[in-house]
C-alpha cells in the first residue's frame, strides 16, 4: 500500500502478529521502494557539495525504510527480538552493501536473499557468491534461495542449495558431504563418476532412516576418487574414502576408513561392496552399539 493506507495495513499486519504471538519479517524491495522516501533522499543528496552515487543513495533508502519500518512496529508494541528485516534487491554488490551497512546500524535479525537471482547455475552462483560474503562476516540470521525453475523443475532445489551453502561453509550440517575427484587424464573410464554419483543417491534415499537412527551421520565426509595420485590422500582425509583404479592401475580400489587403509576392494561389484561398507560404518559408529559403548 502506499501513504496513508500503507500505516494502516502495516498496523493491521502488526496487530495480527501481536494477537497471535508471532514474529514479523518486514521486507523491503527496491522494485517497491517507497518513491517519497527515494526522492526525499536523492533531492538531499544533489544538494550536497559532494554528491554520492545514486547506487549509494538507493542503497541508503533501502535501509532506512526497513529500519523505519522497524521503528514503527515497535512503537506498535512488536519486541525487537521479533521483527525481522530483509531487503531484497537483484544484483551481489548490492546485496552486500545494502545488509553491511544494516547490520551496523540495528540489532534486529537479518533475513539474507537475492531476489530475481535467475535460472540454474547463474542463480545458484550469485546466490551463493553473495550470501557466502555476508554469511562469512557474521551477517544474517534466516536465508532464502530464490531460483527460477526450469518449466516442470524441482521447487526444492531452492532448499538444497541454501542448505548447500551452509555446509559447505561449514555452518550446519544437513546430509553427509561426499567428495569426489573432477577426473582427468589419469583415468579414461567413468566408474569414478557412476560411484559418486550412486553414493550421491543412496545418501538420499537413505537419509530419512538414517537421520531418525543415527543422530549426528550428517557430518559424515565420504571421499570417491578416480586414480592413485591423489586418491588415497583425499580419502584418508574423509571418514571413508575409496580410491579407483586410474587409468594402466591394477585393478584394485583401496578403501580408507578413519583415515587408515582397511582393506583393497576388486572385481566387478566395487560399488555395491563400497556402499555395504558405508552402511557397516554408519552402523557401527551411530548405531545402538556405538551409543552404548559410549556410556
Ligand atoms: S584423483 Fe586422479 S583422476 Fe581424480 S582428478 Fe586427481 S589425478 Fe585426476
Amino acid at each position: 500500500g502506499f501513504k496513508d493506507k500503507k500505516d494502516r495495513q502495516f498496523a493491521d499486519i502488526i496487530e495480527i502478529a501481536l494477537k497471535h504471538d508471532k514474529p514479523v519479517r518486514i521486507g523491503v524491495n527496491w522494485g517497491s521502494l517507497d518513491q517519497d522516501l527515494l526522492t526525499r533522499l536523492m533531492d538531499e543528496n544533489a544538494d550536497l557539495p559532494n554528491p554520492k552515487d545514486a547506487r549509494e543513495v538507493m542503497h541508503e533508502a533501502i535501509v532506512q525504510s526497513a529500519l523505519l519500518s522497524a521503528e514503527q512496529a515497535e512503537k506498535l508494541g512488536m519486541g525487537a527480538d521479533r521483527i525481522i528485516l530483509s531487503a531484497k534487491v537483484s544484483a551481489v554488490q548490492d546485496l552486500i552493501a545494502v545488509y553491511r551497512i544494516l547490520a551496523g546500524r540495528c540489532r534486529y535479525a537479518l533475513h539474507l536473499g537475492l531476489t530475481e537471482a535467475g535460472m540454474g547455475s547463474k542463480g545458484i552462483v550469485a546466490s551463493s557468491a553473495a550470501l557466502g560474503v555476508l554469511l562469512q562476516e557474521g551477517i544474517g540470521d534466516t536465508i532464502r534461495i530464490s531460483l527460477t525453475p526450469e518449466p516442470g523443475g524441482d521447487r526444492t532445489l531452492e532448499v538444497k542449495v541454501g542448505q548447500e551453502i551452509l555446509q559447505t561453509m561449514g555452518f550446519r550440517s544437513f546430509v553427509p558431504v561426499v567428495a569426489a575427484c573432477p577426473g582427468c587424464g589419469r583415468t579414461t573410464s567413468t566408474v569414478f563418476q557412476e560411484l559418486a554419483r550412486d553414493v550421491e543417491d543412496m545418501i538420499r534415499d537413505r537419509m530419512p532412516e538414517w537421520k531418525t537412527r543415527y543422530p549426528g551421520v550428517e557430518t559424515l565426509t565420504f571421499a570417491v576418487m578416480g586414480c592413485i595420485v591423489n586418491g588415497p590422500g583425499e580419502s584418508k582425509h574423509a571418514d571413508i574414502g575409496i580410491s579407483l583404479p586410474g587409468t594402466g592401475e591394477s585393478p584394485a580400489a583401496p578403501v580408507f576408513i578413519d583415515g587408515k587403509k582397511a582393506m583393497t576392494l576388486r572385481g566387478p561389484n566395487i560399488a555395491a561392496d563400497f556402499k555395504a561398507l558405508v552402511e557397516d560404518y554408519i552402523e557401527r559408529r551411530f548405531g545402538v552399539g556405538a551409543k552404548r559403548e559410549a556410556v
